[in-house]
């Protein structure tokens, strides 16, 4: 094949009338969007991208985005999304770091972008909500053919910056074959169809939105509702015309939050995926209460993509995030010396497969210190796997707390301060301590208009968890910090109440 991601994803649909995007009021067939993405892939050759230069995009949610991501695999461009959150600071880091030859930016934010873009010899374009700008403009001009650039299966697709939850963002260098090995995959592990509709939410900046959402739907030839974000109106106005859905916790919580949500608005779905961050048990039990439906977790990463789910006909456990995917190695090793541990024991996940990434950008170290030479990939996820083989997440070695030489697993205390009455969730961390190594903290956020009555939840920790672990100091916020993908920034937290216990 000549370009295997644009080949498999994309051309295949060449003169399709199949509705790919369903917007509030229009439609876009995939003949349309090919002749889009053609069009943009003429533009950046115009602007002189060759293969392999970079493309900086930190745009709102559009279809024109979506283009340019295929434009980017026609012209053998590497894609390189950002999160619409970032300051002008942090993109001058990620523009100068990838060397991106083009930005495309929002056309309200020109000014200050032109600042970061011209000292760093890279050229700007705008690309608005509205599909206008001067990439579209001059994308506009252009022919909808393009002669497919040829590439191979092992050259870069896309960077892919981390979320930044554990420090700075590292750019995941992606294959082709990286991202279409696990399209793939899912399609076949949860039953894809050209028949499915996907309500799609999510951002499309990250991994979740882009590469597990869209591909797969590319790769099946299905269609998508195709929303600016996870608005609850607009959500349940269009559920009844969707099969399937992928979200983030949130989504779940706040569809079950709304009185509108009933079983029999979803009585004719598919499929209700869940990934990006733990989903509490608890919601999963509302969920299926309420409407009959198992919501079907995963656990991925930037890195990696997906590398397990709970089955799609099997058992679906709540809590777990299900087993290893077809055909992604996973094994749980000791943090100190990579050794497999035995089944039940809390270790380090490593994957391996054909959905690994090949290294972060210009990190050689950050990368020869996190995939191994036989190819494993150490996630720094912390988890134990059951006689079964389902994997359940327990937290992050770098949020695993340490204090007077036991380990603490954060998530054990918050599961024990959530379920303590008024509490809507907890955040545990660890920050310094004289006399432990570190001392535990325990983020309290209360439900609303609750009060909370610290007393009675340090005598109901006490009972339920050994002395060791105890949270020593208890601090309640009206919020925990998220970033824009609903992960709890801990670091955040452990520098806020770094001095808890000095002197
Ligand atoms: P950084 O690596 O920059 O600190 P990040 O790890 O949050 O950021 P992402 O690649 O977006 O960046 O997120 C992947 C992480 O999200 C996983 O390593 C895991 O910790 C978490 N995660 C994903 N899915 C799940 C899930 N179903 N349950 C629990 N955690 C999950
Ligand atoms: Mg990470």
């Amino acid at each position: 094949m000549a370009n295997p991601l644009y080949d498999t994803l994309f051309a295949k649909h060449a003169g399709s009338d199949k509705p790919f995007l369903i917007l509030a009021d229009s439609q876009i067939t995939y003949a349309e969007f090919l002749a889009m993405a053609a069009q943009t892939a003429n533009a950046l050759s115009q602007l002189g991208l060759a293969p392999g230069d970079r493309v900086a995009v930190q745009v709102v949610k559009s279809p024109q985005m979506l283009a340019l991501y295929a434009a980017c695999a026609q012209a053998g461009v590497i894609f390189l999304p950002l999160n619409t959150a970032y300051t002008a600071n942090e993109l001058a880091y990620f523009i100068e770091n990838s060397g991106a030859k083009l930005v495309v930016c929002d056309g309200a934010r020109l000014d200050e972008m032109q600042a970061i873009a011209a000292p760093l010899g890279a050229t700007l374009r705008t690309l608005n909500a509205d599909g206008t700008g001067s990439l579209s403009d001059l994308a506009a001009e252009q022919p909808t053919e393009f002669e497919t650039v040829a590439r191979d299966g092992e050259d870069l697709a896309a960077f892919l910056y981390t979320s930044g939850t554990t420090g700075r963002s590292k750019g995941a260098m992606l294959t082709q074959n990286n991202l279409l090995s696990n399209a793939q995959t899912l399609v076949k592990y949860w039953h894809f169809t050209g028949d499915d509709v996907l309500l799609h939410a999510l951002p499309i900046f990250h991994t979740h939105g882009l590469f597990v959402a869209t591909n797969i739907m590319l790769a099946v030839g299905g269609s998508m509702i195709f929303l600016p974000k996870f608005d609850l109106e607009a959500v349940i106005a269009h559920l009844p015309r969707a099969t399937s859905m992928m979200g983030v916790p949130t989504f779940y919580t706040r569809l079950l939050g709304d009185g509108r949500f009933t079983g029999d608005l979803v009585s004719h779905f598919r499929l209700f995926i869940s990934g990006s961050a733990p989903l509490l048990a608890e919601t999963h039990v509302q969920f299926e209460t309420r409407t009959g439906h198992r919501i079907l977790e995963r656990y991925g990463m930037t890195e990696t993509n997906m590398n397990t789910s709970n089955p799609y006909k099997g058992d679906r456990r709540a809590g777990t995030v299900g087993l290893p995917l077809p055909d992604v190695e996973l094994k749980i090793t000791d943090p100190e010396t990579g050794t497999t541990l035995p089944q039940g024991q809390i270790g380090i996940i490593e994957v391996r497969g054909p959905n690994v990434f090949k290294g972060y950008w210009q990190m050689p170290e950050k990368t020869a210190a996190e995939l191994r030479e036989d190819g494993f990939f150490i996630t720094g996820d912390l988890a134990q796997m059951d006689a079964d083989g389902y994997v359940t997440i327990v937290g992050r070695a770098k949020d695993l707390i340490i204090s007077g030489g036991f380990n603490i697993y954060p998530k054990e205390i918050e599961l024990v301060l959530d379920e303590q009455p008024g509490v809507l969730e907890s955040a545990v961390i660890g920050v310094p301590h004289p006399d432990f190594g570190e001392g535990v903290v325990a983020v309290l956020v209360p439900q609303a208009g609750a009060e909370l009555d610290l007393a009675a939840i340090e005598t109901a920790a006490a009972q339920a968890l050994a002395k060791f672990k105890l949270p020593k100091r208890y601090v309640v916020l009206g919020s925990l910090p998220r970033n824009t993908m609903g992960k709890v920034q801990k670091a955040a937290l452990r520098s806020d109440y770094a001095t808890s216990f000095s002197a």
